[in-house]
């Protein structure tokens, strides 16, 4: 790793800058400003603005914080191509899945795991919430592989796990030793909640477990909840009413929330404020979304459905976005790289990066989530960690992958190794 520069001449979103610091300009439209500063052992000793003479447009590159994560799948990344999924359904994905799964072993758990923090690390990710499956006959030995991994990468990529089994499963007296287990290690309590729906009362009745379950444990949730195209956000209603029921004091999160976007819009307003009221956040998924849902056999999909993030935004909601499944049965592409999730987001959310409520679910807003030290923010005094992108706009960084620099405790991270030797292409020579 190579020594970085002590000053550094950028491009940084307003939102992502000290909001104390004073003499920006205000108000320009891609909500950009240009900074100067220096850096000394990995920490922001000097912050200032330029001024318009010194940062000509696109002359300075566009940098962010490192970024965040919120909800992935590192127990079963990098397994599309053993185990596909033709069809692109959900049905497809859970079949494949069950096959791969019942063949998981901590080794392979721990290989992908190390490859995928690698490329997230490299690729400027700071933490990452991983489900894993959990409750079948692989639950020991990815949790172990997982937490193995969580302290090997400490200080680097942060990583929070979360238990996801069928949401009876904690009812159980297994259940239940998997929570305690699971919160031991400071793990979360997740589940699956969605579409085909059991009698009410018996969803009502797991939640119920659930909740008492986390609050007895001291520990948080995170439920994959409504990641459906039909009976529109019963899920996500179900788990505010359980929550508000209880008073419920333990952090929520509603994974997903996709079919929420098919209520009428007074319910979906209704259902954002109580949500809101309640503290209860949500991770909009669109990658996952778009490709599962929605799908009709021949047929080019007319409904594109994911969480309707800026409804929820509106309310009061603390809204992040993640890339979710990575190469696995569920979606075939990513690849824990939150700079094409950065590209990708305007185009299947209109989530635009120059405001602010466009760039926080992929910045400030899963910080927050995650309950991370650092918020991300560049201040003095503060980590001087940095992603710079050789692009000078947004519509620069729309329009081309660019390359990039990522800043970490005063180095520059080698890039992310390819995964497989590409196929060379032939030789042309031109004139
Ligand atoms: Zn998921």
């Amino acid at each position: 790793m190579t020594e970085a520069p002590e000053r550094l001449r950028l491009r940084l979103p307003r939102a992502l800058v000290d909001p104390r610091l004073s003499g920006l300009p205000v108000g320009a439209g891609d909500g950009l400003v240009a900074i100067e500063l220096e850096q000394r052992q990995g920490r922001i000793t000097m912050l200032r603005p330029l001024a318009a003479a010194e940062s000509a447009a696109g002359s300075l590159p566009l940098a962010l914080t490192p970024l965040v994560e919120p909800h992935a799948h590192l127990d079963k990344c990098f397994t599309a191509a053993a185990f596909p999924n033709p069809e692109g359904t959900i049905a497809g994905a859970m079949a494949s899945n069950r096959r791969e799964s019942d063949q998981r072993t901590a080794e392979q758990v721990l290989e992908r795991g190390e490859r995928a923090l690698e490329r997230a690390w490299r690729h400027g990710l700071r933490a990452i919430r991983s489900h894993i499956d959990s409750g079948g006959p692989a639950t020991r030995p990815s949790w172990e592989a997982l937490l193995e991994l969580r302290r090997r990468w400490a200080g680097r990529v942060e990583l929070q796990l979360v238990a996801l089994v069928p949401l009876a499963h904690w009812s159980s007296a297994e259940g239940e030793e998997l929570a305690r287990w699971v919160a031991d290690r400071g793990g979360w309590l997740g589940g699956v909640l969605g579409p085909p729906y059991g009698r009410l009362r018996s969803d009502r009745d797991a939640l119920g477990a659930l909740l008492g379950l986390a609050e007895r444990l001291g520990t948080g949730l995170d439920l994959h909840v409504d990641e459906a195209d039909d009976q529109p956000g019963r899920g996500v209603s179900l788990v505010a009413a359980v929550a508000a029921e209880r008073r419920c004091g333990v952090p929520i999160t509603c994974s997903h929330a996709a079919s929420v976007a098919l209520l009428g819009t007074r319910r979906l307003e209704r259902l954002a404020e109580q949500l809101a009221a309640l503290g209860i956040a949500v991770v909009a998924l669109p990658l996952t979304n778009l490709w599962l849902l929605g799908r009709r056999p021949e047929r080019t999909p007319r409904l594109r459905v994911q969480a309707p993030i800026r409804s929820l935004q509106r309310a009061g909601v603390l809204v992040a976005v993640g890339g979710d499944n990575v190469q696995d049965p569920w979606y075939p592409g990513g690849d824990f790289d939150p700079i094409e999730l950065l590209r990708l987001v305007p185009l299947t959310s209109h989530l635009w990066p120059a405001q602010r409520q466009g760039l926080a679910p992929l910045t400030t807003a899963p910080a927050r989530l995650l309950g991370l030290e650092w918020d991300g923010l560049v201040r003095e005094g503060g980590p001087a960690d940095l992603v710079l992108l050789a692009a000078g706009s947004w519509t620069d960084l729309l329009a081309r992958s660019p390359r990039r620099l990522v800043l970490r405790d005063g180095r520059w991270l080698p890039p992310p190794a390819l995964q497989q030797p590409s196929p060379l292409l032939p030789a042309v020579s031109m004139g």
